[in-house]
Parts: C-alpha cells; sequence; structure tokens
C-alpha cells in the first residue's frame, strides 16, 4: 500500500479523501493555492504545499506543480478527486513519467473516453445502446447538420464533445435554431474546455439520469454497485442524488450493470468510474458518457451498499489488489439521498455567493453525513465552484429518508454566504418528488421558488447569538440586547463579521447571557 498520497484538489473531496488514508495509515499531502491557505483540507493534511495565486489556471490545474510537489514531499501516489485535473490523460501521463501512481484510470482509456464522441463509438461496438445521434458534424458545416437534424428529428440537442458540468449543451426545437445552436456550443466548448467540437443527440424526453457506478481491478474484474438516480438537475447540474432509483426494477438493474461492465471492459478501464445513462418511460436506456473518476454523489451509493468505501477501494486497486468479496452479491439496503449544498442564492437565480462563514450548524444524528468543507471562519474564495458541501441521509426507505432529509436541512444554518437550502426544503415538500414522478426536466418546467420569509428565525437566533457574543468581547453591556432590539444587533454582527472578528461562544453563550439577566 502507498506510504504518502498527494490529494491534487481542494474542497471537500480533498477532505473526503484524506479521511481515507488517515483510517488506512496512509500520509497525506495537501496543494494549495493562496486563498485556501487556511482551508480544512491543508490544516487536516499532514504535509501541505502552496502551489500559487487563486486561479485555477495557476494552481489547481498547472500539471508541473502538482508533480514538483509530489516529488518535493517524496508522495508515491496521487489522487486527483474530481474536476480539475481527474480526467486530464496528459495529467496522468505526467505522474507515469514521474514514477508516482495515479489513482484513477489509465490515460489509454481516459483518451479513449473523454471525448463523448470517442466514447459514444466504443460503446456501440460493445453493444451498448447510445443516444441516437450524428457524430460527424464539423461546426462550421451547417448543411451538414441541417440533413443529419432532419435525420434525428427535433428537438435535438448540440453537445460538446469534450463538454461537462453541463456546459456546452444547446436544445434546439426548430430546424431554423440550429445554426446559432451550434455557434453557442462550439464556442463556449471552446472557451471551457479548448476544443470546439461539436455532435448532434436526440433530445430523450421525458427521461432519467441513471447512472451506474462501477470500479475495476488490474487483473480484469469490474464490479458495478447498482444505480444512482440523478434527474433533479437545474441547467444539466444535478442537484439532488439517490439511490437506489424509484424507476428501476431489479431486472432493470441487472441490465444497467451488465452494460457498464461491458463500457469498463471495452477500454481495459480500471479503477473507479461512472457510466452515465438516460432512460425513457419504459425503462429503455441510452448511454450518455463515462466519468471516469470519483464522482461528487458517490456516497449515496457507499450509505446503500453496506458502507462501501470507494475511496478504499479506489486505493486498493490502484496499489494492483484485486478486488475484494468478488462473488458477494451487490443488492442495494434502505435508501440515501444526497442534496449537494451550493453557496448561492436560491431566490436571486441562484446567484453565487461568497464571503465569510460568521456562523455555522452542522446536522447530525442517525443516518446522517455531512461531508464539507465548511467551518466557522473560513472565507468562501470567488475562484472556485459554487460546492460547499453535501448533506447525505440514509433511512430504510424513501419516505423516511426524505423526512430525515427534511430534519437534517432544518438542522443546517449557514451564515454569511447563501446557501440553497431553502431550495432544498422546498423541493423536499413537492408532492412530484416525494411520489418520485420526476425527469430532468421536472425541475425547470415545474419548481418554482417560494416567497422569501420575512426573517429565518433560526438565522436571526443565530446571529443575535453572534451579536452578543461578540459585544461581549469588545466589551460592551449585555443589556444592550434588550435596549435595542434584535436587528441593530444582527446589523452588528454582519459589520463585525466583515471587519474580521471571529464571532465565539454561538447559542450557549446567547444562553448564558439571558440566564444571567
Ligand atoms: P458529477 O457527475 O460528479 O456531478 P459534474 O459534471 O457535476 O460531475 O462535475 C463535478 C465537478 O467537476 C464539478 O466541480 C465541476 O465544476 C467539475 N467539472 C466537471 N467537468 C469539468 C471539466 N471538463 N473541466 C473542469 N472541471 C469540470
Ligand atoms: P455533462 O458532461 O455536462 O455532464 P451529459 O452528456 O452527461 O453532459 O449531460 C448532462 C445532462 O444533460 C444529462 O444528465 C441530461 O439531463 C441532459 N442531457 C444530455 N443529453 C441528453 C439527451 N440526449 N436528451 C435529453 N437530455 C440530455
Ligand atoms: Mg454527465
Amino acid at each position: 500500500m502507498f506510504r504518502r498520497v498527494l490529494i491534487a484538489n481542494r474542497g471537500e473531496i480533498a477532505l473526503r479523501v484524506q479521511r481515507t488514508c488517515r483510517e488506512m495509515g496512509i500520509e497525506t499531502v495537501a496543494v494549495y493555492s493562496d486563498p485556501d491557505r487556511n482551508a480544512l483540507h491543508v490544516r487536516n493534511a499532514d504535509h501541505a504545499v502552496r502551489i500559487g495565486p487563486g486561479p485555477a489556471l495557476e494552481s489547481y490545474l498547472v500539471i508541473d506543480k502538482i508533480i514538483a510537489a509530489a516529488k518535493a514531499t517524496g508522495a508515491d501516489a496521487i489522487h486527483p478527486g474530481y474536476g480539475f485535473l481527474s480526467e486530464n490523460p496528459r495529467f496522468a501521463d505526467a505522474c507515469a513519467v514521474a514514477g508516482i501512481t495515479f489513482i484513477g484510470p489509465p490515460a489509454d482509456a481516459m483518451r479513449a473516453l473523454g471525448g463523448k464522441i470517442s466514447g459514444r463509438r466504443l460503446m456501440q461496438e460493445a453493444g451498448v445502446p447510445v443516444v441516437p445521434g450524428a457524430d460527424n458534424i464539423s461546426v462550421d458545416d451547417f448543411a451538414t447538420a441541417k440533413r443529419e437534424a432532419d435525420r434525428i428529428g427535433f428537438p435535438l440537442l448540440v453537445k460538446a464533445s469534450a463538454g461537462g458540468g453541463g456546459r456546452g449543451i444547446r436544445l434546439v426545437q426548430r430546424a431554423e435554431d440550429l445554426e446559432n445552436a451550434m455557434r453557442a456550443s462550439g464556442s463556449e466548448a471552446s472557451t471551457s474546455f479548448g476544443d470546439a467540437t461539436i455532435f448532434l443527440e436526440k433530445y430523450v424526453s421525458p427521461a432519467r439520469h441513471i447512472e451506474v457506478q462501477m470500479i475495476a481491478d488490474a487483473h480484469g474484474n469490474v464490479r458495478a454497485f447498482g444505480e444512482r438516480e440523478c434527474s433533479i438537475q437545474r441547467r444539466n447540474q444535478k442537484l439532488v442524488e439517490e439511490a437506489p432509483s424509484v424507476a428501476v426494477t431489479p431486472e432493470i438493474r441487472k441490465r444497467l450493470c451488465d452494460a457498464a461492465v461491458a463500457a469498463a471492459k471495452s477500454c481495459g478501464y480500471r479503477n473507479a468510474g461512472t457510466v452515465e445513462f438516460l432512460m425513457d418511460r419504459e425503462g429503455n436506456f441510452y448511454f450518455l458518457e463515462v466519468n471516469a473518476r470519483l464522482q461528487v454523489e458517490h456516497p449515496v451509493t457507499e450509505l446503500v451498499y453496506g458502507g462501501v468505501d470507494l475511496v478504499a477501494l479506489q486505493l486498493r486497486v490502484a496499489a494492483g489488489e484485486p478486488l475484494p468479496d468478488l462473488d458477494a452479491p451487490i443488492e442495494p439496503t434502505g435508501w440515501a439521498i444526497e442534496c449537494r449544498i451550493n453557496g448561492e442564492n436560491p431566490y436571486a437565480n441562484f446567484a453565487p455567493s461568497v464571503g465569510l462563514i460568521d456562523y455555522l450548524q452542522v446536522p447530525s444524528g442517525p443516518g446522517v453525513r455531512f461531508d464539507s468543507m465548511l467551518f466557522e471562519g473560513l472565507d468562501v474564495p470567488v475562484y472556485y465552484d459554487s460546492l460547499l458541501g453535501k448533506l447525505i441521509v440514509w433511512a430504510e426507505t424513501r419516505p423516511q429518508a426524505i423526512e430525515r432529509m427534511k430534519r437534517a436541512l432544518k438542522d443546517l444554518i449557514v451564515s454569511g454566504v447563501d446557501s440553497n437550502v431553502p431550495f432544498h426544503l422546498a423541493l423536499f415538500d413537492e408532492p412530484d418528488f416525494r411520489s418520485g414522478d420526476f425527469s430532468t426536466s421536472w425541475l425547470e418546467a415545474n419548481f418554482k421558488m417560494p416567497e422569501p420569509p420575512a426573517d429565518d428565525p433560526r438565522l436571526e437566533t443565530a446571529l443575535i447569538a453572534g451579536a452578543l457574543a461578540a459585544s461581549l468581547i469588545a466589551g460592551s453591556s449585555e443589556s444592550g440586547l434588550t435596549a435595542q432590539g434584535p436587528t441593530r444587533w444582527v446589523q452588528a454582527s454582519r459589520a463585525q463579521a466583515r471587519r474580521g472578528i471571529r464571532v465565539e461562544g454561538g447559542v450557549r453563550g446567547w444562553r448564558r447571557g439571558i440566564a444571567s439577566r
């Protein structure tokens, strides 16, 4: 097994990988940009190396800096997390050249799957159904595109072969809109991924996003850990994921897992990966893409497959060990749901929000897991994606998991940045969500955010507590709380937080204040 692993990532996923390393007796090396220097992943690591300023292009995406950090600290393996360099075959190559194990698939498999077009070709050869489409479309050849579009039929999607995170996808309802959609998709792909290659796909609707977690070892064994349901999306980005899916029967599950195993075997895949499918009402499914890495939503799989640690399996197969328990059947138990907790304002069209976390209350209790980068005093930087953490629950049944999630969401208080917690709370009261009757387009077509409450009493309490604590620190009288009323105190707290005064004491400090009055 490895002695020291460098984690080439930040945020909740860097912490997630560190936890498993620690349990396995492996030392961890963190890398960090300047705005991340006080981040938890840096504080918790055994070693930490600065890799540059905030922009990812000057830090987390610079292959040479990561390799140099690994060499300087004597790391024998690198875990890439998700995003950043995780699906970059040149990074896997650079690790190999430096004699460092890359904890992920071989660069060749990544190349074969990295482009959606080449992935589609591979899957067709392996007998896995793909969405009907046209792969040989040049971004400025509108005549060919129109012919192919007529063959496929409208509506259709223009998609970027290099796409990820929902970028480069354009829905086209009518032939006359095709040209503009191709231009838009091509230029977005070129800016985001440095590759303007596009293709056309039939728009499957209504459809569910169903994906299968698989993992392959270096001895030819591949295991599939059932499905995840990821149809709750906004702008083609997942917000809520569950395992299993209400729409997947044991018979469909078997076919999905067989397809995922065939996909892995078609390209000599190794390590963890996810095969994404669209599934229609009749249970027909079509290959979308392979995500050649650990995924954001992997915890829901861990919770319904007996607490399997997917990161531990990644480390083991990367070190050459065979997958364990190959003869044991894999069946899901109970129900798991994950909410992505993003720093964004659901009342303002999900505008991103950053700032200083001045109060945090974290949910806990049976069946509750909170994987996050948050702590009181964290200054959330502007440079990275909006994921602050993930709230994951497990219960015996889906209705119980929904109630548990609502409880846990109410227990989660994040102050200082806006979060999408109110969105999740509203979603979990929607009849269609509760009955499981939704598709990938359901959220955008049917969900409307309720009006914001006049004030959130939980936050009010928390901020009063913070204000009181801050005023005590500043030496002013606590009787001011009744004399001035809560609103003034809330404002005081925010201003103090902005000035960087760390608010101590929390609700307990506030209660003490009440008791002594
Ligand atoms: P998942 O299927 O795991 O939810 P996402 O597509 O949401 O994957 O992406 C996971 C993370 O990776 C997000 O932080 C996203 O911003 C980032 N990401 C996805 N695709 C790319 C890409 N091509 N380049 C850089 N970052 C990406
Ligand atoms: P990304 O790499 O950005 O994750 P995907 O190909 O996985 O791109 O698609 C992201 C989402 O876009 C899917 O989960 C689905 O909601 C929607 N989508 C993609 N392709 C289709 C399609 N052919 N028909 C309907 N929806 C699609
Ligand atoms: Mg995808």
